[in-house]
Order: C-alpha cells, then structure tokens, then sequence
C-alpha cells in the first residue's frame, strides 16, 4: 500500500484554528463550542470547525448583503464572468490541495476527488461564468387598445434575488457548493454557504481562492456548523432565497421554514431510490463496466445513483451473478492509497445507518453478495447487492444512500414501470437497452427528473437536473436555474 503524501499546504490549512469566512477573512465565532472532523478511513480527528450561532450568521448575512449592494451590483457581467474563470484557473492550480481535503474528510478515493469533485468544479465555475453575460428579459408587444393614437411598449428585466442560503450536503461538498456559489454569482447574486458539519474544509479554502481570483469580499461567505447554524440562516429576513441539497426530511422541514420566513424561495435538490432497469435485449457483458461504475461510485453516495436494479427475467441470472463477480474484485482500501478502488462510507452516523440496513438484509437471509460492515479500523461496507421480499419491503422504499442495490427481476414492460414507479422518489432512472423505440416509448411513463439510456449518475451543467415528486423542488445547471435566482420586473411604458 502507498499512500500519497498530504501536502504541506494541507497539513497546515487542517491544523489553522478555522472560524468562519467572513468579508473576505477567517472571522473567530462567537461560541467556544469546536465541531471535530474525522478522517473516515482512520477514525482519526483531521481538524476542528467553529459552530456559528445567531449573531455569526447575522454578521454574515448583513456583510454579504452589503456586498450584493455594493461591490457584487458594481461588477459588469463580463467582470462577473471573467472572476468565475480565474477562480476556475485557481482551482485547477489548486487541484490536487482541494482533493486532498476532500478525501480526507470523506473517504471519497483520491482519483475520484481529483478527477470528478475537483474536476467537475472547474467545468461547472467556467459553464456559469458564461452565462453572466447572456442573462436578459425579453420585449413584448401590449393588446391594450389604443384611443388617441398613444401606443405602449413592454419589457422584461431579471434582476438578481439578493443573498442566497447555500446548504450543502458531506457527499460532493466542492462540487455542489459551486454549484450555487457558480449560480448565485452569474446571476448577480451573493452567497452565505453553510457547508455539511462533517465536510467544511474544501469550501472554506475555495472561498480564500475567490478573494484571490478578485472576487470582492462578501460575495461568497461561510458560516460553519450544523443544521441550527442553517436555520438561522433560512430565517434571516435579508436572505432572499434558500437553495438547499440534502435529504428529503431536512428538505421539507426547510421549505416550511423558508415559507414561513416571508415566502423566502427555495430550491430543494433531495434524495432518490433510483432505478436502472436492464432490458431483455441488453448484453450485460457490455454494459457492466458502465453501470458498476454509476452505481458505486463513490460507495454508492451519490444521489443520483442507482440503488434498485429492475433485470428483465431473461437476464436475471447472468446480471446477478456477473455483478456479484465484480464486485467481490473491488480492492476495498485507503482513500488515499491510488490503488484502492473501494473507500470507507463518510462519517460514523451514515456507516450506522447503512449497517442498521446490511443488519436488517442479514437477519432476513436477503443478501446476494457483500452485505457486511468490514472489521476493523474505519467506516467500510462491501458493496452489496440484496433481493427484496416486494415492493413494500422497506429496503425497496428507503434511500440507504449507500453501495447497497437491490436486484428484482421483471416480465413485462407494465409491470417494470409499476415496480419503478412504486416510490415516494423521483430523482433519476436509466434504460439499458439498444431498442431505442422501446426506450422512447418508455421514457415519458417514468416518474423522474433525469432519465439516461446506457448511462446513469452522469451530471453535465448543459443538463438540466432535479428531481420530481419529493426528491425535490427545481432545477440546477442549464438556463434553469436563472428562473430561481433572479425575479423577473414587467416594465410597461405609454407614449
Ligand atoms: P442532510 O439533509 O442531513 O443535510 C444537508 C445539509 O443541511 C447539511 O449542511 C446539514 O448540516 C444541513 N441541515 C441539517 N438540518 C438542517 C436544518 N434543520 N436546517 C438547515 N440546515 C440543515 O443531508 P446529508 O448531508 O446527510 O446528505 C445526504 C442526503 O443528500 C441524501 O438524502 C442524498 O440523496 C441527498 N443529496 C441530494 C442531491 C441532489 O442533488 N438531489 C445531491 C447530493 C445529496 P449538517 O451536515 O451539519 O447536519
């Protein structure tokens, strides 16, 4: 085993007595409290993080909302764009220090930090930085009649909404709050990010980054802390709207919170129990690689990812038995060690989640292969595959969130769509399958937001994504988001 060195950058950004990130600068919080981040695979304390109470995120908000009257409203589009570039530049400089924090804190493989969570950052800050520009309203023509000759005009502005609440989950922490750092900051808005307790040092350091690329202070703010430092976010009356990633209960108590707080807006990204279902026509041989890697990626704790595979009866036999195969060769090991190809789930309270799943699985002889926590030193799982006793079983109901995937086999295309639809979920869903007209005639039955053919757990920010039904409200990436970050003015003129 070799593991790669942590950089002396790292080792001394982990041992800083981080506050929070405040007009440009690491800012003491109030209370003495300190939150401990463990590194996953060692069960070791990495670094500490401060708690933000009332007054921290106050200061925040009232600096970021200065910053979004002042210097964030003085900053043309094209300046906009060009400082999400450079942050762009500086990430990519900085690529191998932000994986390097990330896999730290997560257990996320080191060649999956680099070349997804850091990688993808830079794609989606450049894919938002483009838009500065070309966000507009439209001109329209008024029926109103015309009595005297006067005529009348109309147009449309979007203005930026103000100070968005960014909240964003352990599981791709980098990526996902630039994701709404990439959006608020385009549309002409600026950000309070309240990163997951267990996963905070990535952003804190992007947010230096920006202050480097000349983003102007208080544009991007970091309060730390847990869900009590996010609600005193979300009821602060300078934030405009709430855009949210995370489970569907923290979710929905956010939405009502957020209505509450004089119909502040919200955007909710939530959970899935998605579903890939392997037609009768698929040949597993060639659709493995692709659908093992979408589906454990990351230990499985991707919300996009599959967790329910539907195999046409035909193919039920061959897919369970090849996937198991495969499986059992995945190298389960070190994060950092670049040869492992299985890390350790995040933090203690999700491992004792998806054991407490692993446990019901055993107890009731439902395991196919895996199905264990490993012994030892570390938060490890083996990637799981499990038959359920139908559809109210509630391994097929609950999100596990984890490399745990129950396998069920189908007859017909009626009785696919029943069992994929059978879920309180609607995030994402994939056809593998080389009868496109099968395919096309499937795709508008499924209920989810993103459906891929011979794919799944692909995002691209050209792509709008979102789930339906309680995996969410709204839509990131594409022009979706600007709905959701701007308002619309009508302005009507007589002359
Ligand atoms: P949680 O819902 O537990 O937490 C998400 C964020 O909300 C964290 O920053 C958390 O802080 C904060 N939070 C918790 N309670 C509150 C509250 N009452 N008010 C305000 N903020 C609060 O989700 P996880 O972090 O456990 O993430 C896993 C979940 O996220 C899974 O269900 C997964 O499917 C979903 N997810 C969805 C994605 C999507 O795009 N649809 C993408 C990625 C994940 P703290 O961590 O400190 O408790």
């Amino acid at each position: 085993m070799s593991e790669v060195q942590i950089l002396e950058s790292v080792q001394q950004f982990i041992a800083r007595q981080h506050g929070h990130f405040i007009d440009g600068e690491n800012v003491a919080a109030e209370a003495v409290e300190r939150i401990e981040l463990y590194n996953p695979a060692t069960e070791q304390v990495v670094s500490t993080i401060a708690v933000g109470n009332q007054n921290d995120v106050e200061k925040a908000v009232k600096n970021s909302h200065d910053a979004f009257l002042n210097a964030w409203a003085n900053t043309s589009p094209y300046e906009r764009g060009l400082k999400l570039n450079k942050l762009a530049d500086l990430v990519e400089a900085h690529a191998e220090e932000l994986a390097q924090l990330e896999t730290l804190t997560t257990g996320k493989l080191i060649n999956i930090s680099r070349h997804l969570e850091v990688a993808q950052t830079v794609i989606f800050l450049r894919y938002f930085a483009g838009w500065a520009t070309k966000i507009n309203g439209q001109t329209m023509q008024p029926s109103i009649p015309s009595a005297n000759g006067e005529k009348y005009t109309a147009y449309t502005m979007r203005q930026p909404i103000g100070v968005v609440a960014g909240i964003v989950p352990w599981n791709f922490s980098l990526m996902i709050g630039v994701w709404k750092i990439g959006s608020a900051l385009t549309t002409g808005c600026t950000i309070v990010v309240k990163p997951s307790e267990f996963t905070t040092l990535s952003l804190l350091r992007l947010a230096e980054l920006a202050i480097e690329a000349g983003i102007p202070k208080g544009v991007i703010n970091v309060v730390t802390g847990k869900g009590d430092t996010g609600q005193h976010l979300i009821n602060s009356p300078l934030v405009k709207k709430v855009s949210f990633t995370g489970s569907v209960p923290t979710g929905i108590a956010i939405g009502k919170q957020a209505m509450a707080s004089d119909l502040t807006r919200v955007s909710l990204e939530l959970g899935g129990k998605n579903a890939a279902a392997i037609l009768a026509d698929a040949n597993i041989d060639e659709i493995l690689p692709t659908l093992l890697q979408a589906t454990f990626v990351h230990q499985g704790q991707v919300c996009a990812a599959p967790e329910r595979f539907f195999v046409h009866q035909s193919k039920y036999d061959e897919l369970v038995s090849k996937v198991s195969a495969a499986v059992q060769q995945l190298k389960i090991g070190s994060p950092l060690d670049e040869s492992s190809m299985f890390g350790p789930l995040s933090n203690k309270p999700h491992f004792e989640k998806v054991k407490h799943y692993l446990d019901i699985a055993q107890q009731n002889n439902q395991v196919i292969t895996g199905g264990k926590a490993l012994e030892g030193t570390g938060y490890f799982v083996e990637p799981t595959l499990l038959k359920v006793s139908g559809v109210d079983d509630p391994l097929f109901i609950e999100e596990t969130f984890g490399p745990v995937v129950d396998v069920i086999p189908f007859e017909t295309d009626q009785e696919l769509i029943e069992m994929m639809n059978h879920s309180r979920f609607g995030l994402t869903a994939s056809l593998w399958t080389n009868d496109l007209s099968k395919a096309l005639r499937l795709i508008p039955q499924i209920e989810a937001g993103s459906i891929w053919i011979n794919m799944h757990t692909f995002l691209d920010p050209a792509v709008p994504f979102g789930g339906v039904k309680a995996s969410g409200v709204g839509r990131e990436f594409s022009d979706a988001f600007i709905e959701d970050y701007t308002e619309v003015k009508s302005v009507m003129i007589r002359y």
